[in-house]
C-alpha cells in the first residue's frame, strides 16, 4: 500500500504538506508549512493535524520558505520527534526563518493583548521559540543527487529546483521487492515533487534541472494562468528608478528576506555600477536579510557569482557604496524620517508581519511613497490589498490611509510562470500516471490544467485539502 495525503496547498498557495503512507501506517511528510494569509487560513494552522503525528517518521523538506517549513515547531509541539531532512543551504536559510518565524508569532500575541484587539483572551503564539529551537534539533542533511533511504523500503532524492539557495524538487521512491506474493507492485513507485520551481533565466541562482522519470508528479501552479513580462528585471527596475529619483520620493520594497532582497541589491548595484543611477541610500532594514547574505560565500554551487567577487568589497555584486543594513529597532526607527529619493527594503514580501509594517504604517498616508511589491502576493494579505487599490490598510489595530503609490514587479517573481511549467514538465521523459496541481489558487491551477490536458495530453487532477489517493491502485 502507498498513499498520498494533501494537507495543505490545494487551492492556495501556502500551508504545503503533503503524506505518503505505506502499509505500516507510517510515513513520510513532504514539506511542512504554515498556512498565510487571511484570518480563515491562518486558523487552520491551529486545527487538530489530519495525521496522527506518530505516524509521521520523516519529514522531507522542498525549500526553507515559511509556507513550506513553518509548521515544523508546531509539529513538534504535538508530540513529533523524527527526522527532518533537506539540503545544507536548506537547513541554514531555515534556521533564520523559524527563529524569525517564533519571534513574530510571540510579538504578534503580545501585540494583541496589548492592544486588545484579538478574539482569544489571551492571544497565544502558535509557537515558541522553545519550540522551534527544538524543531531545529531534529534536522538532518542531505547533499542534491545522493538517494537516502528512509524506513519500510522510501528513499528519496533532492535534485535543483532553481527558486531560493537549497531549494530542491523531490524524487521518492517506493520500492515493494520486501512484500513478494502479495498483491503489491513489482516495480518501484516513483513520487516527484516539483516544489517551488524557478524561473527558466534566474537572475544568479542555477536553473532547475530537468526533472526525473516518475510515476506521479505533484506540481505547483502559483503562476499557472500567467506568463511574466518579457522584460530584464534590471530594466523594468531601472524605470521605477527613473520614477523614484524624478520624484524624489522614498520607494518602499517589501521584500522576501531570502533571495529577494538579495536579487534587488544585485539588480540595484548592476545599474549603480553601469552608470544608469546615482548611489541613491538603500536601507536593508531586516536583520534576517543581512544574515542570508553572507550565505552566498558559504553555498557557491548554488549561484553564478564567484567566492572571489563576493570578497571583494569593489567587484561584490551584493553590495555597493550607499547600501546600509540597519541591525538595531533604534536603527530601524530612525529610517521613519528618511527623506527620498532613497529605498527601503524590508521583509516580509507579503506585508503580512516584519518590520515593513512600521514602515507601511509610516509612510503610507504619504504620497510621495512609492510600495513597489516584488513577489506572489497571497489572497487575503495586505500585499494583495494594495495592489488592488484599498484606500486604507489595517495594521496594528488601526486604519491607516493609503495615499502612497504601489507598483508590483511580477518580473522578479521566484516562481516560474505558466510557460515555464510546461518547459519543465514536457522534459520528464514519459508522461506520468497523475500530475496533481497543487500550490496554486484554483482561478490558476484550473487553467493550468486545461492547459496541460490540451498541450500535453496527460491525466491532471486538481487535489482536495485532507483527500487521500491511493497510489497502488492508480499504477494498473
Ligand atoms: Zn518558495
Amino acid at each position: 500500500m502507498l498513499s498520498l495525503q494533501f494537507l495543505g496547498a490545494t487551492g492556495q498557495v501556502t500551508g504545503s504538506k503533503y503524506f505518503l503512507r505505506t502499509a505500516t501506517h507510517r510515513g513520510a511528510l513532504l514539506d511542512c508549512g504554515l498556512f498565510q494569509g487571511g484570518r480563515a487560513l491562518r486558523e487552520m494552522n491551529w486545527n487538530p493535524f489530519a495525521v496522527q503525528i506518530s505516524d509521521i517518521a520523516n519529514v522531507v523538506l522542498t525549500h526553507a520558505h515559511l509556507d513550506h517549513t513553518g509548521y515544523l515547531p508546531r509539529l513538534v509541539q504535538s508530540g513529533f520527534a523524527g527526522q527532518v531532512w533537506c539540503t545544507p543551504a536548506t537547513h541554514d536559510v531555515a534556521q533564520f526563518i523559524l527563529r524569525d518565524s517564533a519571534h513574530l508569532q510571540m510579538e504578534d500575541a503580545d501585540s494583541a493583548n496589548r492592544h486588545h484587539y484579538s478574539r482569544h483572551k489571551p492571544a497565544l503564539p502558535l509557537y515558541n521559540d522553545v519550540d522551534t529551537e527544538r524543531a531545529l534539533g531534529f534536522f538532518h542533511v542531505q547533499e542534491r543527487h545522493a538517494k537516502k533511504v528512509l524506513q519500510d523500503s522510501m528513499s528519496f532524492e533532492f535534485s535543483n529546483a532553481g527558486h531560493i539557495l537549497g531549494s530542491c524538487s523531490v524524487l521518492m521512491e517506493k520500492r515493494f521487492d520486501d512484500q513478494a506474493g502479495s498483491s503489491a507492485p513489482s516495480a518501484p513507485i516513483r513520487i516527484l515533487f516539483s516544489g517551488d520551481l524557478g524561473r527558466e533565466h534566474p537572475i544568479y541562482l542555477n536553473p532547475k534541472e530537468p526533472p526525473p522519470a516518475a510515476d506521479f508528479v505533484v506540481c505547483e501552479s502559483t503562476y499557472g494562468d500567467k506568463q511574466h513580462h518579457n522584460i530584464e528585471p534590471t530594466e523594468e527596475l531601472l524605470g521605477i528608478m527613473k520614477d523614484v529619483l524624478a520624484s524624489g520620493s522614498v520607494l518602499l520594497i517589501p521584500a522576501f528576506a531570502v533571495d529577494r532582497a538579495q536579487e534587488l541589491i544585485y539588480c540595484l548595484n548592476s545599474l549603480i555600477r553601469d552608470g544608469k543611477i546615482p548611489a541613491v541610500p538603500t536601507y536593508v532594514d531586516s536583520p534576517m536579510a543581512t544574515s542570508v547574505t553572507a550565505l552566498y560565500e558559504k553555498y557557491p554551487e548554488e549561484h553564478t557569482m564567484s567566492p572571489q567577487e563576493l570578497q571583494e568589497p569593489d567587484k561584490n555584486p551584493l553590495s555597493f557604496s550607499s547600501l546600509h543594513f540597519t541591525q538595531t529597532v533604534d536603527d530601524s526607527k530612525r529610517l521613519n524620517d528618511l527623506k527620498g529619493p532613497a529605498i527601503i527594503i524590508s521583509a516580509s514580501g507579503m506585508a503580512t508581519g516584519g518590520r515593513i509594517m512600521h514602515h507601511l504604517a509610516n509612510r503610507l498616508p504619504d504620497p510621495n511613497t512609492i510600495v513597489l511589491f516584488t513577489g506572489y502576493q497571497a489572497e487575503e494579505t495586505l500585499g494583495r490589498d494594495l495592489i488592488n487599490g484599498a484606500t486604507t490598510a489595517f495594521i496594528f489595530g488601526e486604519h491607516i490611509p493609503v495615499k502612497a503609490r504601489t507598483l508590483s514587479l511580477t518580473n522578479f517573481s521566484a516562481h516560474a510562470d505558466q510557460r515555464e511549467i510546461l518547459l519543465w514538465l514536457r522534459q520528464m521523459p514519459a508522461a506520468p500516471k497523475r500530475l496533481f496541481l497543487t500550490h496554486g489558487e484554483d482561478g490558476p491551477r484550473t487553467v493550468l490544467k486545461a492547459v496541460i490536458e490540451k498541450e500535453l495530453g496527460w491525466n491532471v487532477v486538481l487535489p482536495k485539502l485532507n483527500e487521500i489517493v491511493d497510489l497502488v491502485s492508480l499504477m494498473s
